[in-house]
């Protein structure tokens, strides 16, 4: 009986600890249905961690985000729950996209918004990577 009673405990928070993962990433957000291929994007590198693709408001010459493949809303979520391997792979992803974009050597911007204070429209983790001029001021006030 205690043994019964104690597995139904385990299975309860469970449960809950799933439907907490499942409110809190939104399944519809735009970037989740880039990654399912239902929306169009303009592709500037894949691979098993990261996805990359050409902003479709672009702020500079060129911008870029990254993001990984794996269902995070943002950096607290990531960096609490992804694996090792993703966190490399999302950190080896920017460095290529870099290079693929030709500015690793002039230099460039990574950018991530979180949360409301940061200004996070899209709730899934993304890096801004923006370049191809010089950017100014890293905050405007
Ligand atoms: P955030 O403000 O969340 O850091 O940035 C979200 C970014 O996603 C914005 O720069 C916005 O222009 C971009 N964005 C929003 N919707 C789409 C879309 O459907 N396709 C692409 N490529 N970018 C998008």
């Amino acid at each position: 009986m205690k043994f019964f009673l104690s597995f139904k405990k385990e299975l309860y928070n469970l449960v809950l600890k799933k439907k907490k993962i499942e409110k809190m990433y939104d399944q519809n957000n735009i970037f989740a249905k880039i990654l399912r291929g239902e929306i169009p994007y303009k592709k500037v590198y894949e691979d098993k961690f990261v996805l990359a693709f050409h902003d479709i408001n672009p702020q500079a010459k060129i911008h870029v985000l990254v993001i990984p493949k794996g269902a995070y809303v943002d950096l607290n979520d990531f960096s609490k729950n992804a694996k090792n391997d993703e966190i490399a792979g999302l950190i080896r992803g920017l460095g290529e996209v870099a290079k693929i974009l030709n500015i690793a050597e002039a230099g460039y911007r990574y950018l991530g918004n979180n949360g409301k204070d940061g200004g996070q429209e899209v709730p899934h983790l993304h890096f801004h990577i923006f370049g191809g001029e010089k950017l100014g001021k890293m905050i405007s006030k």
